[in-house]
């Protein structure tokens, strides 16, 4: 028998690391908890600890930190912000690294595992979106391999039998459409965040579950399909697809399309991810054809979802544009959930930063730190609180 590949966890407490603990609990054969991260919730991330037997954990968040060492047990290290999250990515007996914090903060700890010749199942978009092109060179300096998690790109990676995007015409993501799908424009405006929260078919962290209702999400995968599979804008489509149980289709050269079907949920891709080549007994429950249920598609409204068409622009227009589009985003939709700005003010302030930044193309990585820290900075400036409903 092989041993179990070490997976290192970051992002444990967090809704796709929910789903993951569920998976490394069903495989104790197969995968082996190393160590793991959280921001701020120090007791959860202690009782991980505990369950799993790790040696090593880090809370990103200073104040937490403090408090983890004064709770916890003789034998645990609990390292702390951004640098302990590169070292637990980097650690000697990591064999995959999970990524699945939220935001621009997975981009430093992806970077890290790749150069140091980890595998990077990789969940968090936004590293790819702010930072595609370094990520990229990371993993082939380190020669290490990007799995891709999010749904619709593990789809893609699954269409293609885990391999290169040889033969392919197009890859088509799908998109649930989120809650306010068929809404009129006019009442677009009066969004709140409740009803943004409240996604018809996943369940998922507040920051992604703003980012399908307006549809930046797509925006972002997009973005993140053009590194991962290395495929310019114009061959990758956008579909809607309300049921969310076709997670993409890849288009092949002769016409032919391959899908892949599961239900909403993300322990499929995930456990995919961490088991790649290899397959096992998933954890929930497949799709079923013993109820008659139908799936439809239609295409996007880009009028009524701006996000869309900013996602394109930023991604054609290529330098630090991504970053910014990523950037602007995450302030607003903080703003949004502080009820400090209307629904449709998000994607005005991200269109209206783009409009005032300069773009450039980064040398390094600094550049694309530095951009977005100015874009934050616009984007807060642009916030409109005139807009609120
Ligand atoms: P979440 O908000 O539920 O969890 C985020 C995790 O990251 C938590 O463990 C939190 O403690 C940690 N975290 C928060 N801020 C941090 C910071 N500044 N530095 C370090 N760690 C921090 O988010 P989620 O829904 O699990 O999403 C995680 C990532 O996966 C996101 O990038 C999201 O876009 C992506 N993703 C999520 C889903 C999903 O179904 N939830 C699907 C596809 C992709
Ligand atoms: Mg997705």
């Amino acid at each position: 028998m092989t041993e179990p590949r070490n997976v290192v966890l970051l992002g444990a407490t967090g809704s796709i690391g929910g789903s993951a603990l569920r998976i490394l609990r069903a495989h104790p054969d197969k995968l082996r908890l190393v160590g793991a991260s959280a921001h701020a919730n120090a007791d959860a991330l202690l009782q991980i600890a505990e369950e799993f037997e790790l040696k090593q954990v880090c809370l990103t968040d200073g104040a937490a930190h403090e408090q983890a060492l004064k709770n916890k047990p003789d034998g645990l290290e609990v390292l702390c912000g951004s640098d302990g999250l590169d070292e637990l990515a980097t650690m000697d007996a990591a064999g995959v690294v999970l990524v699945a914090v939220v935001g621009t903060a997975g981009l430093s700890p992806t970077l890290a595992a790749l150069r140091s010749g980890k595998d990077v199942a990789l969940a968090n978009k936004e590293a790819l979106v702010a930072g595609g092109k370094f990520v990229v060179e990371a993993a082939q300096a380190g020669g290490a391999r990007i799995l891709p998690t999010d749904s619709e790109h593990n789809a893609v990676f699954q269409c293609l039998g885990g391999g290169s995007a040889k033969g392919v015409e197009k890859i088509i993501l799908t998109a649930s459409g989120g809650p306010f799908l068929d809404w009129p424009a006019e009442r677009m405006e009066q969004i709140t965040p409740e009803e943004a929260l409240r996604h018809p078919n996943w369940s998922m962290g507040s920051k992604i579950t703003v980012d399908s209702a307006t549809m930046e999400n797509k925006g972002l995968e997009i973005i993140e399909a053009r590194w991962l599979f290395d495929l310019p804008p114009e061959r990758i489509e956008v579909v809607v697809h309300p049921q969310s149980v076709v997670h993409s289709l890849v288009q092949f050269v002769d016409g032919s399309m391959i899908a892949q079907l599961s239900p909403p949920s993300m322990t499929f891709a995930i456990q995919h991810a961490l088991l790649f080549p290899e397959r096992a007994p998933g954890v929930d429950e497949t799709v079923s054809f013993v109820e008659p249920f139908s799936l439809d598609f239609r295409p996007p409204d880009p009028e009524r979802f701006p996000c869309l068409r900013l996602a394109r622009d930023s991604l054609v227009a290529g330098g630090v544009s991504p970053a910014v589009f990523n950037a602007a985003n995450e302030v607003a939709v903080e703003a949004f959930l502080e009820n400090r700005i209307g629904f449709c003010a998000i994607s005005r302030t991200i269109g209206q930063t783009l409009e005032t930044m300069e773009n450039l193309e980064p040398v390094d990585l600094n550049d694309i730190l530095a951009a977005d820290a100015e874009a934050r900075q616009v984007a807060t400036a642009h916030l409109n609180p005139q807009s609120m409903p």
